[in-house]
């Protein structure tokens, strides 16, 4: 997509609101009026930019605002969970312009689901007729930690066989784009810090999936850390007791919110029946969905099975809150919905009356606007990021 100088470029037309013309650019990139002038000139021509409608303001001459053509090129974003697959396409503005999510039901092997992931892309490439120099690429958001090095994924649970695989290398070659892979949470993060546009924004983002991660944006940064595996806080703990951890410990944050765990508490106590196909199954999930039900209905039983788990996360979030000082806390993901209603109930005033630095500045808890697509939005706007920004995501491009 060019140099440095023309992502500075391209950033700013695509961060301005109404355009922005050459001289504006001038003055807010600092590049020489020529270099902008044969940059702003190579953009029309490849068609990524396009000028708006001259404007005249006092003496002098009109202003010709620069807009970006959003569907001039696409980036793909994918989400692979256990047990679905979220496939978007977003435009240069980040706007959503294909979504598909289907169930795979678990135990798919990788061939099978990398395939799987490559028809559907290729159908919807088909089915709109882009030309291929117009899609960037496509970024994956995995179960993580991940092996960035490799582009593979480490010992995923409910993945069995999946870290043998070199997922990144496997979709290059299933599609034929550049991939880059990254943590679900990371992703996500990512993705709502899109969506906000708030270049001093410190946000903690709690993703609810197959298992709890967090992602981190601090001064308008999407933390990724060492090895691109930031936000494990799984075995966080939360004071009080939960059930028995992969870790081997009890009073681990991510068994305090684990679907299954609560799920079969819920049949201890006979807030539920019994799973009819086992644990494994996507009946937990069903469950889980009735769990919440239950609570926002107030059954006394269900509420408090969920309101203990949301007291337990509460602590572990505080935690992550205060370490990096934000204020705003986001969650979402997969397993959010149907415990948001009580969740944000309790997490809110918890946080309030005990945050570190509640004297100086407060702290919101909320939903995320993206929904459960999050993660493979996410993935796209990393692509976007990484092709068309000045500052790169730091993340490996198989292409
Ligand atoms: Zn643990």
């Amino acid at each position: 997509m060019g140099d440095f100088n023309q992502a500075v470029v391209l950033d700013a037309i695509r961060r301005s609101q109404d355009g922005i013309s050459r001289t504006e650019l001038v003055q807010t990139s600092g590049l020489s009026t020529q270099t902008v002038s044969n940059i702003v000139r190579r953009l029309l021509k490849q068609g990524i930019v396009s000028e708006g409608e001259k404007t005249v303001t006092g003496i002098g001459k009109p202003r010709t605002p620069l807009v970006v053509v959003p569907n001039s090129r696409f980036a793909i974003g994918v989400h692979l969970d256990p047990s679905v697959i979220t496939v978007v396409a977003l435009d240069l503005t980040g706007s959503v312009a294909f979504r598909s999510r289907e169930q795979t039901g678990l135990g798919v092997d990788a061939a099978t689901m990398v395939a799987r992931i490559a028809e559907i892309i290729e159908q919807w490439v088909a089915s709109v007729r882009i030309p291929p120099e117009r899609l960037l690429g496509i970024g994956i958001a995995v179960p993580g930690p991940i092996d960035e090095a490799m582009g593979t994924i480490v010992s995923p649970p409910l993945l069995q066989g999946w870290d043998a695989i070199r997922v990144r290398e496997a979709l290059r070659d299933a599609v034929g784009l550049p991939v880059l892979m990254e943590k679900d949470v990371i992703a996500a993060a990512h993705g709502e810090q899109w969506s906000r546009d708030n270049d001093d924004e410190n946000f903690a983002f709690i993703y609810l999936g197959t298992g709890i991660g967090a992602g981190l944006v601090v001064d308008g940064q999407v933390l990724r850390g060492a090895s691109n595996n930031v936000g494990g806080i799984g075995h966080f703990a939360t004071g009080s007791t939960t059930p028995l951890c992969s870790c081997g410990r009890s009073g681990c944050v991510g068994a305090a919110t684990q679907p299954a765990n609560l799920v079969a508490w819920a049949i201890e106590r006979g807030v539920l029946p019994p799973l009819i196909n086992g644990a494994d199954s996507g009946e937990v999930i069903e469950a889980f969905v009735e769990l919440g039900r239950l609570a926002d209905k107030g059954d006394p039983g269900a509420r408090d099975i969920v309101d203990t788990s949301a007291r337990q996360l509460a602590v572990a979030v505080e935690n992550v809150a205060s370490l990096i000082d934000v204020d705003t806390v986001i969650l979402g993901g997969p397993m959010w919905h149907p415990v948001s209603r009580r969740y944000l109930g309790i997490l809110g005033p918890e946080l309030a009356a005990r945050y570190e630095v509640r004297a100086i500045h407060g702290i919101d808890v909320t939903s995320s606007v993206l929904g459960e697509d999050i993660a493979a939005i996410g993935a796209g706007c990393a692509i976007l990021d990484h092709m068309l920004a000045p500052k790169q995501t730091g993340l490996l491009l198989q292409d």
